[in-house]
């Protein structure tokens, strides 16, 4: 600890000075990277998050706890303003586990499927939903289905492309099954909706992920199930032609509560009214610990000011922390950041988020004016040695994106996602799924990208 301080202060004497400032920045990067991999504390962090609070859905009490629990861990890494900032959320209840099993044929009558009910979507109840089941592969099918769904269960199968390297692409391509697919079901008259899980691998565990419905039209009870029973179901639909499932789910949506995005700063000493942001999200769907969605997002954002903190670097400008609050099922977080950002005309240099897990940091992906990319792009080659230099347009985050329209440069932080969708919305995403090297390159990398923005802008 000490010698990096000497060192961060023989280093600042040094930035005052007329060298070359791609040798001064190679050196705070590697300060950087140093410091992380022998007195990181993220990996500690999450553990906390994941263990002692674990999964953590807006409005749930646990929510309430990860809350405080991120405002004490910034205050006690000595963030010089830590506070938090109200935000209503929708508070939706799974209720007892749901159960959904095989009536029809026959020869599989009583065998279960795996699956979660979708967040937001309302409940069967004890008498639970009973019909047919219509496959289709993508929503634009339904055009053409006239009054085949009329009190039918309709199965959408939509598949990930596993050609495309980039999982979250892929993901993107295919999620608004999940959202719309209950309301486009309902306006034919479907009775129920039991969509795929979004994952790339074939798996057994139902991926659960938000639902939205519409106005006007009936409110139908909607399913995932694991990505092997989906395959199962769509071989059976191959050799039998009526293939009737009953489904039973509890959930609830209660009246929206008061929670709150946890902010911390440190303040700039030469414009402290630009902001550099970095983020992640502290609510977490109800399943599984929120580990890698997305814990490992919120405990990169705390080091990523702690590791500056810590080697002495004063910025130029105010440095934030944001832990939003509801991305899961609805956004209200972000929406209500952005909208506080506007009303005390906060001007934010950029804004970073980590919400695509804590695995191998790749690079960012920077979506803003072409001016900033140049600039952005230009950096990559200082994190070259450390194996996280693709610096490419577009893709931020969910949370942040509602900034865009205030002109903020959105930066996504981007790591290796092969594995990603195997744990997303599961019961799966658990602490022991992360590694802590990884976590902590990332967290670097963050650390590492806030600097390059406060020393020289865009
Ligand atoms: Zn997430």
């Amino acid at each position: 600890m000490k010698k990096n301080r000497i060192l961060v202060f023989f280093f600042s004497l040094i930035l005052t000075g007329p060298i070359m400032a791609d040798q001064t920045d190679s050196v705070m990067i590697r300060q950087i990277y140093h410091f992380e991999l022998s007195e990181g504390r993220c990996y500690q962090d999450l553990e906390d998050l994941c263990l002692n609070i674990g999964q953590r859905l807006s409005g749930s009490k646990a929510a309430d706890l990860a809350v405080e629990w991120a405002k004490e861990k910034m205050t006690s890494y000595g963030i010089d303003k830590v506070y938090l900032q109200e935000v209503w959320v929708p508070y939706w209840e799974r209720g007892k586990e749901e159960k959904c099993r095989l009536v029809a044929p026959s020869k599989y009558k009583g065998r279960n499927l795996q699956v979660l009910a979708l967040g937001n979507s309302v409940g069967t109840g004890e008498k639970g939903v009973q019909g047919k089941i219509i496959e289709i592969q993508d929503l634009r099918e339904l055009e053409s289905m006239g009054q085949a769904l009329q009190n039918k269960i309709l199965f959408i199968n939509k598949k990930m492309d596993p050609t495309l390297v980039n999982t979250g692409q892929a993901y993107s391509n295919v999620d608004s099954i999940r959202y719309r697919g209950p309301a486009e079901a309902a306006r034919y008259g479907a009775t129920g909706v039991i969509v795929r899980s979004l994952s790339n691998g074939i798996n057994p565990f139902p991926h659960t992920g938000s639902t939205g419905y519409v106005e006007g039209i009936p409110k139908i009870p909607a399913i995932a199930v694991s990505t092997a029973d989906a395959e199962f179901l769509h071989d059976l639909l191959k050799e039998e032609k009526d293939v009737e499932i009953y489904f039973e789910t509890f959930c609830q949506n209660h009246e929206d509560k008061l929670s709150y995005n946890v902010i911390g700063e440190i303040r700039g000493s030469l414009h402290p009214e630009e902001y550099i942001m970095v983020g992640g999200h502290l609510d977490s769907w109800d399943v599984g610990q929120g580990a890698h969605d997305d814990g490992t997002g919120c405990v990169q954002a705390i080091e990523a000011l702690r590791i500056l903190k810590s080697l002495g670097y004063q910025p130029k400008r105010t440095l934030r922390a944001v832990m939003f609050m509801n991305e899961e099922n609805g956004l209200h977080g972000g929406k209500t950041y952005a909208e506080q950002a506007r009303l005390k005309s906060e001007k934010h240099i950029a804004a970073i988020e980590s919400d695509a897990g804590g695995f191998t940091p790749r690079g960012f992906g920077l979506d803003g004016t072409d001016e900033a990319f140049n600039r952005f792009s230009g950096w990559s080659t200082f994190f070259k040695p450390y194996l996280a230099d693709r610096f490419t347009k577009g893709g931020s985050g969910a949370d942040i994106s509602p900034l865009r329209d205030q002109g903020v440069q959105l930066i996504g932080f981007r790591p290796d996602n092969q594995r990603y969708f195997l744990y997303h919305h599961t019961h799966e995403d658990t602490f022991d799924k992360v590694n802590q090297r990884e976590l902590e390159l990332g967290a670097a990398a963050m650390s590492s990208l806030i600097y390059f923005i406060d020393r020289h802008g865009w």
